[in-house]
């Protein structure tokens, strides 16, 4: 299991976290909106590419 976390600070309301990760991921008048913060195991890759795809890093995937 893993958790995914954003920094509404810093997100800039690009939308890229959102494409492929629509089920974790939403963005409502230009900021992130996190569904679910908990990843399941077999999620984790694409939610993995969905943070690296943040061009401003807001958004950050921890394993535990
Ligand atoms: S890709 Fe980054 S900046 Fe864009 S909505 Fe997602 S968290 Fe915000």
């Amino acid at each position: 299991m893993a958790t995914v976390k954003a920094d509404l600070d810093t997100c800039m309301g690009y939308g890229n976290c959102v494409l492929g990760a629509e089920d974790y991921f939403d963005e409502r008048e230009g900021v992130v909106i996190v569904l679910q913060e908990q990843v399941a195991d077999g999620d984790v890759p694409r939610v993995e590419e969905a943070v690296a795809a943040c061009p401003v890093m807001a958004l950050t995937l921890q394993k535990s």
